[in-house]
């Protein structure tokens, strides 16, 4: 794993993302490694040899932060990295950011897979309003270890949205990326809804450079799976997606959850 600290003359970024304003990511890299990582075509930006998962840049910036335009927006930390990756235990990039935000009225979502962003609760409960964005699509430790091989193990997660809740700090269970007949929704939430506030919900988008890498993975792993991932991934098509979302929709309406579904059509494969 490559490791560098480089300067940067800012951490905000404007956003290209749905009802977001403005992004931090305070590493380059993420050394999580996921196999369906969206983010690896960052890598592109980058002066980096090695492949996406083996570097991580930490962002170093020598200016206060300019909180100025923020007010009154929507800030995502870690649409790109994972803002409590293990290097954030030695650097505090996140933490040092968080801090510099309490006295702007900004609504900030942080979203990770990681236990150590409980360790920010002290500031976290001073934010003007936050919401904490744990990544879940799945209760099974052996795929979880699979496709994210350097997360926190799905019972981490877990105990960190309890924890939060619990702090009174709001949670969101981002089932992300929902895994065809593998991710079961239902039981996620039937397991969790007492300690999470709202639940967003994000399709497997695969795009070039990992898609035949999970397809491959699914393939080995789960055959008889392999028609439906070939009809949804291979030929396009998304009728699997649209009554997925159907059935999303009506059992949070029915159990009166709070909800947001962020489902790709159209892209689903590249
Ligand atoms: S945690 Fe997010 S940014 Fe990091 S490797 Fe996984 S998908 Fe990519």
């Amino acid at each position: 794993m490559k490791e560098q600290v480089i300067e940067v003359k800012n951490y905000i970024s404007k956003s290209n993302l749905p009802s977001t304003d403005f992004v931090i990511n305070p590493y380059i890299g993420c050394p999580h490694k996921c196999m369906y990582c969206y983010a690896s075509f960052m890598k592109r930006f980058t002066n980096h040899l090695e492949a996406w998962g083996d570097f991580v840049d930490v962002k170093i910036c020598g200016k206060p932060l300019n909180t100025r335009n923020l007010c009154g927006k929507n800030l995502v930390i870690g649409s790109v990295t994972d803002p409590y990756n293990i290097y954030e235990k030695k650097y505090e990039i996140t933490r040092n950011i968080l801090h510099q935000l309490v006295a702007t009225p900004v609504s900030v979502d942080i979203i990770t897979k990681s236990d150590l962003v409980a360790r920010d609760m002290d500031i976290l409960s001073k934010l003007h309003k936050v919401k904490v964005v744990l990544s879940i699509n799945s209760f099974d430790d052996s795929f979880r270890f699979d496709v994210e091989p350097y997360a926190p193990s799905i019972k981490r997660r877990i105990q960190t949205l309890r924890t939060l809740y619990n702090s009174g700090i709001p949670t969101v269970l981002f089932m992300s990326p929902i895994f065809p007949e593998i991710t079961d929704f239902k039981r996620i939430i039937e397991e969790t809804k007492d300690f999470v506030c709202e639940y967003w919900f994000e399709n497997l988008n695969l795009r070039s450079a990992y898609k035949q890498r999970v397809l491959d993975y699914v393939y080995k792993k789960y055959p008889d799976l392999m028609f439906l991932y070939q009809d949804i991934f291979v030929f396009n098509n998304n009728s699997y997606w649209l009554f997925l979302r159907e059935k999303i929709e009506q059992y949070c309406r029915e159990e009166s959850l709070n909800y947001s579904v962020f489902f790709h059509y159209g892209r689903v494969s590249g």
